[in-house]
C-alpha cells in the first residue's frame, strides 16, 4: 500500500501451501476493513497527480514495467507453479499472455484518440473525451494469479485510474511481486496497491463510495453476488464467472489433431482453466475412435511436480479441491456415466500433495450433475450426439457459454457454427480460443455479468467515462435565446 507493506490490524493470517508438496510455504495476512480503507484512501490521493500525468508518460511506466516483466520471467513463472501447482512450462505461458496485456495499453495515447467532428454547425466543433473513473478495484481467482490481474490493471493504469487488487488467498506471491515491480518501473506510490484477504476484504470494496469500479474474475456465484451488490451501490462492474466449455468433433475432422487438442484443454493446468475443455461433442460416428485415441494419452499424462520440467500437468491446487473434484468423479459413476479412466486410482494420488490423475467419461448427459456443474478438474466427459444441430442446440442451452471449440474440415460448418453459437469464445480447430490483447476476453450468459468484456479496446471503455464536448467561441455566437431543439445551421 503507497509502496510499502502494511501488516493487518485484524491479525489474521492464512496458510498458503505448495500444492505439489502439501507443505505450508508461507502466510497471508487477511485485511479488515481498516486496511481496505487505508488502500482506498492511498489510491484516492494519488488519482489527481497520476491521471494528469499525460498518457505519453503513463505509458512509459508500463514500458518499462514490461522490460522487468521479461527479466523477472522465469522468477513470476516459478512463483505461480510454487503457489498454485501448474507446471512450470505452463506458468511461463501464464506470464506471456499477460506481458501481452501490458503491451496494449502501452499504445494508450493512440487507444484514447477519440472523434472530433470540424463545423458540426456554423463556428461550432464537437469531440469526445475518454476520462478516468478514479479509484478502481480488481478481485481476482487462484487460477492465473499473474494474467489475470493483468487484465486488469495495466488497462486502468494507463487510462489514468489509481487501482486496488485483491488477489486471491491461495497464491498472493506474484501480485505482491508485481506490485514491487510496478514501483521500479516508476510507477508513483499509492497509484498500485494490493490489498490481500478474502470475503471480509470483498464486500469492503463493494461497500466503499470511493471505490467507481469492480473488475472480477472467478467463480458465478460471486460474480452474480459482486456484480448484483456494486451495480446497487452505483458502481461500473465486470464480473467474469465460470465455465463449462464444449469441444464439438465433426465426422470430417482431423481425429488426431482433435484428440491433441482435447488432451492439452482437458488436462493442461489440471482442467483449473476457465477456458479448459471439460465436455467433448462427439458428432455422428466419431466417438469411438475418438475414445479409443484418448484412453492411451489420459492413462499416459506424465503428472508430477510441475517444477519438473518435463511434466505435463501438477496437482490440484488444495486438498479441498482435491476432494471436491474426486466428489464429481463418484457422482458421475453414480449417475451411470461410464467411468473409462478413473484418475483416483492412478499411482501420483498416493504421494504427497494434492494429486489426481486424468479421469474420463463416456456417456454423459446433459441431465448429470458431471456436465451442469462446472468441475475444474481434470475431468473430461464425452457426450454422443447424432448430428451437428443436436451439437449446437446441446451447446446453446448450457448456462455457461465462456468459450467453445469445432473441430471440422469443412469451412460452410465452421462458419454455421460461429454464427449459431451462443457462446462469447469461439475456436475453430483452436482448442482454446483466448483472445489476444488487443481483441477482448469475455463468455456470455452466466460466465459473464456486465456489459463489457476484459482488456482490448472493451478494457478502455469499461476503464474511462466518454464525455461529447460541443464548443465555439463568443465571436460566432449569434444572439439571443433559442427556444427550439439545438440543431445545425
Ligand atoms: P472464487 O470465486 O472462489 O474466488 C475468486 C475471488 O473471490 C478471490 O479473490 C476470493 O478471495 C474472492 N471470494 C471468494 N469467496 C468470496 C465471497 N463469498 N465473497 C466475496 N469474495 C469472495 O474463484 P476461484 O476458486 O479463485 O477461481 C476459480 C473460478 O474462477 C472458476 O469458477 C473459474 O471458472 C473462474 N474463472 C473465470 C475466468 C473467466 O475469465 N471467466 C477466469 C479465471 C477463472
Amino acid at each position: 500500500m503507497n509502496g510499502r507493506i502494511v501488516e493487518p490490524s485484524s491479525g489474521q493470517f492464512k496458510d498458503v501451501f505448495n500444492p505439489a508438496t502439501g507443505e505450508v510455504t508461507g502466510s497471508v495476512a487477511l485485511a479488515s476493513v481498516v486496511e481496505v480503507e487505508q488502500a482506498v484512501q492511498e489510491a484516492r490521493a494519488a488519482f489527481p497527480g497520476w491521471s494528469e500525468t499525460a498518457a505519453l508518460k503513463r505509458a512509459r511506466v508500463l514500458f518499462k514495467f514490461k522490460e522487468l516483466l521479461d527479466r523477472h520471467h522465469n522468477e513470476l513463472a516459478m512463483l505461480i507453479t510454487r503457489e498454485h501447482g501448474k507446471v512450470f512450462t505452463d506458468a511461463h505461458g501464464e506470464v506471456v499472455r499477460g506481458i501481452e496485456v501490458v503491451e496494449l495499453p502501452a499504445g494508450i495515447p493512440n487507444l484514447l484518440k477519440t472523434d472530433f467532428t470540424d463545423q458540426i454547425g456554423t463556428g461550432i466543433d464537437n469531440w469526445n473525451l475518454r476520462q478516468p473513473l478514479g479509484v478502481v478495484a480488481g478481485i481476482t481467482p487462484f487460477n492465473f494469479p499473474v494474467m489475470v490481474p493483468m487484465w486488469m490493471f495495466p488497462v486502468a493504469l494507463a487510462c489514468g485510474n489509481t487501482f486496488v487488487l485483491k488477489p486471491s488467498e491461495r497464491d498472493p506471491s506474484a501480485s505482491l511481486r508485481l506490485a514491487e515491480l510496478l514501483k521500479e518501473a516508476g510507477l508513483p506510490d499509492g497509484v498500485f496497491n494490493v490489498v490481500n484477504g478474502d470475503k471480509v476484504a470483498v464486500d469492503a470494496l463493494i461497500e466503499h463510495p470511493d471505490v467507481a469500479a469492480l473488475s472480477f474474475v472467478g467463480s458465478t456465484p460471486i460474480a452474480e453476488y459482486i456484480h448484483t451488490e456494486a451495480s446497487r451501490r452505483g458502481k461500473r462492474v465486470q464480473a467474469l464467472g465460470g465455465a463449462k466449455n464444449h469441444l464439438v468433433v465433426m465426422p470430417d475432422a482431423d481425429l488426431d489433431q482433435a484428440v491433441d487438442a482435447l488432451i492439452g484443454a482437458a488436462y493442461g493446468s489440471a482442467g483449473e482453466r476457465c477456458m479448459a475443455i471439460s465436455v467433448a461433442v462427439a458428432v455422428g460416428s466419431t466417438a469411438d475412435a475418438l475414445i479409443e485415441k484418448l484412453v492411451p494419452r489420459v492413462k499416459s499424462l506424465v503428472i508430477k511436480n510441475g517444477e519438473n520440467l518435463d511434466a505435463e500437468m501438477g496437482p490440484l491446487v488444495t486438498a479441498e479441491h482435491k476432494a471436491k473434484v474426486a466428489g464429481y468423479i463418484a457422482s458421475g459413476e453414480l449417475e451411470g456415466a461410464k467411468l473409462i479412466v478413473d484418475g483416483r486410482d492412478h499411482l501420483v494420488c498416493s504421494e504427497p500433495g494434492y494429486f489426481l490423475g486424468g479421469t474420463l467419461f463416456d456417456g454423459v448427459h446433459t441431465s448429470m450433475k458431471i456436465y451442469k456443474e462446472e468441475i475444474f478438474g481434470p475431468v473430461l466427459g464425452v457426450i454422443r450426439v447424432p448430428d451437428f444441430a443436436t451439437a449446437v442446440k446441446l451447446t446453446n442451452a448450457h448456462e455457461f457459454a465462456n468459450g467453445v471449440s469445432l473441430y471440422t474440415t469443412d469451412g460452410g460448418v465452421a462458419r454455421a457454427f460461429a454464427r449459431q453459437i451462443k457462446v462469447g469464445m469461439v475456436g475453430v480447430n483452436v482448442p482454446i480460443p483466448v483472445p489476444m490483447a488487443w481483441h477482448s476476453f469475455g463468455g456470455w450468459k452466466r460466465s459473464l455479468f456486465g456489459d463489457h468484456h476484459a482488456y482490448g479496446e472493451e478494457g478502455v471503455r469499461f476503464y474511462t467515462r466518454y464525455k461529447s464536448v460541443m464548443q465555439r467561441w463568443p465571436d460566432s455566437i449569434v444572439k439571443g435565446a433559442e427556444f427550439t431543439m439545438p440543431v445545425a445551421k
